[in-house]
């Protein structure tokens, strides 16, 4: 257990976004418990020197090549010992190193996979925050983590609450049903017709979290929720139709099981992903995240409604992905990246993101998601696919 003579060695994959700066504060309140052995961006270079500096980790990576010289003399200047690396490749190495043996993979997008698997297959805990490769390759990670006994600790609030709230044994036993709550996002009650000229900067204001703008589109389309289905379909073994969305404003209730015998188990808790960090790092232990307690009496209310399918149709197409197996699931994730960088960029509408996604998934065959080499290839195919798509809309 990890504790002052022995602690936790960290590979931070996805150092310098918001899930990276959140479980930086965590690690900085227990350095007795954990120790930073490998920290990891994309081309941010001054973010992550400024990060070595403070967490002196082993080694840094940066996957984009051409910000290597800047890294590497960056930590020469600081004096530090840290080692610079570069490239996807560098990724996938610390991830199975036996030099860490935690690894919270917070990466954005099916950038992540790679290194997610990597870890899976190198036995390690995986604090998994990058859903994004729990849809493209969810059977081939469990299976995975499975066979070489790495524990997946979910940092999503939704499957942290859930994992929080199965039962004690790792079975299914008497479970009934998973309840996803969702925020609604920052469009929650309004028609489709008035999402035609929403901007990015209005479906990043997120209502309770701050959060990258990658995953604060998905919220905004409802799609982050359907990615969340697929993402607890894997990690929690059930169907599609034991699994149900609901919308709960306040996101305070994180999520909720459902038992045969009628018994609802949930967890709560102030909207703060360091919770779900915490949780992961320091299981089956508890430990201070930072976050403030619940102050219920303040709350007053909770409120519950449907989802709205029509406004928000990302969310029946991922349900329709997921009941359609094989690659659909990454041709759909595929699809929604280039469709969300697109939005973010200015060149596509808020409602196109939907309509792209659902024209890639009609223009590809599903196949079989025998193993990572098909799905990473359907993942490319899709993207190919929906750029081409685009450019037919008038959209370069
Ligand atoms: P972010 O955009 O804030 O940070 C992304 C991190 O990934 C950065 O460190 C960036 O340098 C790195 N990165 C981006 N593209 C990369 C690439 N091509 N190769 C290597 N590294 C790359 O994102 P975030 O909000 O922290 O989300 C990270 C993941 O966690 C996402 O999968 C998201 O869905 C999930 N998640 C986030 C939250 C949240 O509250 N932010 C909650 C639940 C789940
Ligand atoms: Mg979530």
């Amino acid at each position: 257990m990890a504790g002052p003579l022995n602690p936790r060695r960290i590979a931070l994959l996805g150092a310098t976004g918001s899930i990276g700066s959140s479980a930086l504060d965590v690690i900085a309140r227990h350095p007795d418990r954990f120790a930073m052995h490998a920290v990891s961006a994309r081309s941010r270079v001054p973010e992550l020197l400024a990060i070595c500096d403070r967490f002196r980790p082993d080694v840094a990576i940066v996957s984009d090549e051409s910000s290597y010289a800047s890294l590497r003399d960056g930590l020469k200047d600081l004096g530090l010992p840290t080692e610079a690396r570069s490239g996807a490749g560098a990724l996938d190495e610390i991830a199975a190193s036996d030099d860490n043996d935690t690894v919270i993979a917070a990466i954005v997008g099916a950038a992540g996979v790679a290194s997610t698997v990597a870890a899976a297959r190198a036995g390690k805990r995986l604090l998994l925050a990058n859903k994004e490769s729990v849809v493209l390759a969810g059977a081939v990670l469990m299976r995975a983590a499975s066979a070489n006994n790495a524990r997946i600790m979910p940092v999503d609030s939704e499957h942290n609450a859930i994992y929080q709230c199965m039962p004690g044994d790792g079975s299914r036993e008497g479970v009934r049903r998973l309840l996803l709550t969702a925020s609604g996002g920052p469009f929650r009650g309004r028609s489709r017709a008035s999402l035609a000229n929403v901007t990015a900067e209005e479906a990043c204001a997120h209502p309770n979290w701050v959060m990258g703008r990658k995953i604060s589109v998905d919220s905004a389309t409802l799609l982050n929720k359907g990615l969340e289905v697929i993402e607890a379909h894997h990690l929690f073994g059930l169907p599609a139709d034991r699994i149900e969305v609901v919308v709960h404003p306040q996101s305070v209730i994180h999520s909720l099981v459902d038992y045969v015998d009628g018994s609802v188990l949930a967890q709560l808790g102030n909207p703060d992903m360091r919770t779900a960090l915490a949780y992961g790092l320091a299981w089956p232990e508890r430990i201070d995240s930072g976050v403030a307690p619940l102050d219920l009496a303040a709350l007053a209310r909770f409120d519950f409604e449907p989802p709205d399918l029509q406004a928000f149709p990302g969310l029946g197409l991922a349900f329709d992905a997921l009941r359609a197996g094989g690659t659909a699931p990454a041709i759909l994730n595929a699809a929604n990246e280039v469709a969300v960088a697109a939005f973010l960029e200015g060149r596509l509408p808020f409602l196109g993101i939907p309509d792209l996604i659902e024209a890639t998934l009609a223009a590809q065959a599903i196949e079989p998601a025998a193993d990572l080499g098909v799905l990473l290839a359907s993942d490319r195919e899709a993207r190919r696919r929906a750029g081409e798509l685009l450019r037919k809309m008038g959209i370069q």
